[in-house]
């Protein structure tokens, strides 16, 4: 039994003189920890069901042992020892005058308040003293602090630390309470990413969350259970709200998503969406480009931009006319504005940002298998037992996915593979690092399929009943020898063996990539390569065997689904297919345009070159986003109207000829889609700020006064369309998202959904072996440019901070951009570690500070794109690859000064 209920027991029991009946009662409380998915309950209900652990069915529900010395030697203690044992009186009064703080933060949330509540123990007693002082808080920075005059030494803030985060944080001390490892009193000097989960294990008010700015306590607050605006993971979190205000944020275990974890962007970055730089009213320049934005209606502002589109329509014709939409914003309003552009304006041209980072997965796999879709789910993350993990820096883009990982490779012996030329921290957990040189990813899996060949671990059964164009591959790939590969990529050879015999010889292989794959201009090619491992493995259509690629933003995968991609309309359906035009065109009520659409940076292009006369932009910040942005914002200022709709004034808002206030996700209904095709139900937390409308009712109004009338009573009844449109999407209704989400395809209003695809076939039947060739691609280094530039994402930032950096406590913690540099090239250009530098490419040159570390290889810096003082894009290029047209963000020639 744990220290924890050692103390509740103890207290309650000794203020209430009953200790068995509360003694049952606290045993009966006790559930099991977090990422255990296969006991994990669903409801508040299931959970007081649950089954009793004692401490060591707990560790082996953890599937791993216990560091020796974390937990001290009372974890070792079976269920009733100190039941019978117990304190004695001089004890528990002790402890009840040292953390029986009533009117600490944690009230309301404080178990062992709830517990003394419940048995009628009261809390009158709970005085706390704090005579002794035996500590100094730890303090988090905004994030959270350890008070550990309230800790009842349960050891949970270690243990959750230990076994789910996997980092070296915490200890227990001599006296039996929580220290960090570092024997100092700053987190910074431990592995701590400020994930706030010991937060919320913490069943007193010890660990208390600092980013609460409510003034009630916590059982006072309204609270709503939505999905988190960050990542595509698509946690499931509470808001806690007050005077419609967001105050804070706490765990939600509803969703398989993420059961209950958060990484420090959903726990603390919510602070962005009660910023005072929210826009809160409609903004038009009425006197022209040159002229100020000024504070418009409603109304006016439709007309503006209605009739601004209807008079570039007429002089320029509809194709002179694009959108660009946001994966920010739900599968309603995608849906709702594509339609829009398609009927009302009638253009195909809408785009969003998957055609900057995973259009090349798309693209592959619906070449491959016959649909972009990833094949499996976070559960199957957690079942795997080997993984290859290529271009994606898991922790920091998709946390909680990291933790799954961690959580198959601690409980059960998952073997990991890292492709990744940076020094990422998934390095740490991997078995072997293969750390290939930028830009030759092609080569890399060709080597690794040669191998697998090589050394008898295809699944010939497989191959044989599932796939097609085998001896094709075979063929290509004998010239990719280890050692061949190992000349070209730098990898040594006997770690590409390595790499091959682990994914190879698993039972269940699951591929998860980034975009250290797709944003490359062979990024097709590289996906390709991935794909073919699954298929000459047979990892694939089965629990725990898969590939996922990982979406970048909140509803990528969503957005995709709504939209299609150049020549698809929503679901994929492809636009010269007659049956599915005739299909939309009864739905739509007009005959559709037939052009295949511009891609984010085809846009971009004609409107520099006058082609693109009019864009309206829902939720992206191209200024910030696209690459080559100085040749973006030429582009953008040459349009006869820009049109914004947006949360804040982003740097593509400051252009604008219309700024149009719209709701973030926590004031909105709707539907997000993660990453694991999991669509999942929003709830609006607060109403809408000032004058913030839902982006899909702007939209339908602006239609409206085009003439293509558009309405809907709420976002249920968009669903409802969507269910009609899109064939994955048939069964789907947001009623039946009340409780959990569903994964498509779902096909009728009956069907569960779907966990892994592709058991019995693929949806073109056979999946079909590609032969590639590496080619060396994008810009290469030369006496001008040394040194090559790649950029990417931070864990506590987000797309390009328009919202993270409205988080104080992110903001914080990260405040300006960097640029990562390996120490031999620190030492060969006079740097040393946070000197002021510039960065200079072909396209332009931003200043930061350097960061010397070897994360990055020699001859090689990094560039987070967060930061618009700094834009890692005014220096990537616009050069894409020629399938998807996503740009090579990961490789550009640069050069490198100190400024002095
Ligand atoms: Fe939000 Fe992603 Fe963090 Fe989950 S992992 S809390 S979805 S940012």
């Amino acid at each position: 039994m744990c220290s924890a209920r050692r103390a509740a027991v103890a207290i309650t029991a000794y203020l209430r003189g009953e200790p068995q009946r509360m003694i049952a009662r606290l045993l009966e409380a006790e559930r099991p920890a977090f990422f255990d998915i296969a006991a994990l309950p669903q409801s508040d209900a299931e959970r007081a069901e649950m089954p009793v652990l004692d401490g060591d069915q707990r560790n082996a529900s953890f599937g791993r042992e216990v560091h020796p010395g974390s937990f001290g030697a009372e974890t070792a203690e079976g269920p009733f020892s100190e039941v019978e044992t117990g304190f004695d009186e001089a004890t528990a009064l002790r402890e009840a005058a040292r953390c029986m703080q009533c009117s600490c933060q944690a009230a309301g949330s404080c178990s062992l308040q709830k517990h003394a509540l419940a048995n009628g123990a009261g809390t009158i007693q709970f005085i706390g003293t704090r005579k002794t002082a035996r500590f100094a808080p730890l303090v988090n920075r905004g994030f959270f602090q350890m008070d550990r005059e309230k800790c009842i030494r349960c050891a949970k803030c270690v243990r959750i630390c230990d076994e789910v985060q996997h980092r070296l944080v915490y200890r227990i001390g001599e006296d039996g309470y929580p220290a960090l490892v570092s024997g100092t009193d700053d987190y910074r000097d431990t592995e701590c990413n400020s994930c706030g989960q010991c937060v919320s294990a913490c069943p007193t008010g010890a660990l208390k969350d600092l980013s609460h700015t409510g003034q009630r306590r916590s059982s006072e607050r309204s609270k709503t259970t939505t999905v988190c605006g960050y990542c595509g993971v698509g946690c499931a979190l509470t808001l806690e709200t007050e005077n419609e205000r967001v105050v804070g944020v706490s765990n939600s275990f509803v969703s398989e998503a993420n059961h209950g974890n958060l990484c420090v962007k959903g726990r603390f970055g919510m602070g962005f969406i009660n910023h005072p730089d929210r826009l809160t009213q409609p903004l038009i320049r009425r006197g022209g480009k040159h002229a100020p934005l000024e504070e418009a209606s409603w109304e006016e502002a439709i007309a503006f931009v209605a009739q601004g589109l209807l008079k570039v329509k007429a002089q320029h014709g509809p194709q002179a006319i694009a959108g660009l939409t946001s994966a920010r914003t739900t599968n309603e309003d995608n849906y709702v504005f594509q339609k829009f552009i398609r009927c009302a304006v009638g253009t195909n041209n809408i785009d969003h940002c998957a055609s900057l980072c995973h259009q090349a997965s798309v693209v592959a796999l619906g070449q491959a298998v016959g649909s972009g879709a990833p094949s499996s789910s976070m559960r199957d993350i957690t079942q795997a037992d080997a993984f290859l993990i290529a271009g994606s820096n898991t922790t920091e883009t998709h946390p909680v996915a990291s933790g799954a990982v961690l959580k198959a490779k601690y409980e059960h012996g998952a073997r990991i593979v890292v492709i990744d030329p940076r020094r990422i921290e998934m390095v740490d957990h991997a078995d072997v690092w293969l750390r290939p040189r930028t830009g030759t990813n092609v080569a890399l899996l060709n080597g690794l399929a040669q191998q697998i060949i090589e050394e008898g671990l295809a699944d010939q059964a497989f191959i044989e009943s599932r796939t097609e164009n085998f001896e094709a591959l075979r063929d290509n790939l004998k010239k990719y020898t280890p050692e061949f590969v190992s000349s070209v990529t730098g990898v040594p050879p006997e770690r590409i063996r390595q790499a091959a015999r682990i994914y190879g010889q698993a039972a269940r292989g699951m591929i998860l990539w980034g975009m250290g794959i797709t944003q490359h201009i062979s990024g097709v090619d590289g996906a390709f390569g991935l794909i073919n491992l699954a298929l000459l493995t047979g990892h694939v259509g089965r629990p725990g065997a898969g590939f996922i690629p990982l979406r970048g933003q909140n509803n990528v995968q969503g957005a995709s689904d709504m939209l299609g991609f150049k020549n698809a309309l929503p679901g994929y359906q492809r636009i010269d297919d007659p049956e599915v035009r005739s299909k939309f065109e009864a739905l739509w009520g007009v005959p559709l345009p037939t052009h295949p659409a511009l891609t984010v940076v085809e846009m971009e292009e004609a409107a520099s070159q006058g082609d693109i006369k009019a864009m309206f932009v829902l939720g992206e910040n191209p200024m910030g986003s696209s690459p080559d942005i100085t040749e973006v914002e030429r582009g953008l200022r040459r349009l006869d109207l820009l049109v914004v709709q947006e949360i804040f004034m982003s740097e593509t808002a400051k252009l604008a000829d219309v700024v149009l206030p719209v709701t973030s996700f926590a004031e909105k209904d709707g539907t997000f889609t993660n990453t694991e095709r999991r669509v999942q139900l929003l709830r609006p937390a607060i109403a809408p700020v000032g004058q913030a409308r839902r982006d899909w009712q702007v939209i339908c109004d602006i239609a409206t006064a085009m003439g293509y009338p558009m309405a809907y009573p709420d976002s249920a009844a968009i669903m409802e369309e969507i269910a009609q449109a899109v064939p994955q999407y048939a069964g789907i209704r947001h009623q039946r998202l009340e409780q959990e989400g569903i994964m498509w395809p779902c096909p009728d209003t009956e069907h569960p959904g779907t966990r892994v695809l592709y058991e019995k076939d693929f949806p073109r039947g056979r999946g079909r072996f590609t032969v590639t060739r590496y080619s060396a691609c994008g810009e290469a280094s030369c006496d001008e440019y040394p040194l090559l530039m790649s950029t990417g994402r931070m864990l506590q930032h987000y797309h390009t901070g328009t919202m993270t950096r409205r988080a104080d406590g992110l903001d914080d913690l990260v405040p300006h951009g960097r640029v990562e540099i390996h120490p031999e090239d620190a030492r060969r250009h006079g740097i040393a570690d946070g000197d002021r530098v510039r960065l200079s490419t072909r396209r332009g040159s931003i200043e930061v500070p350097a960061r010397v570390s070897g994360r990055s290889p020699e001859g090689e810096v990094f560039v987070p794109f967060h930061f618009a003082e700094a834009s890692a894009n005014r220096l990537t290029s616009s050069r894409f690859d020629p399938v998807s047209k996503t740009p090579g963000f990961k490789k550009s020639a640069a050069r490198i000064e100190r400024v002095s």
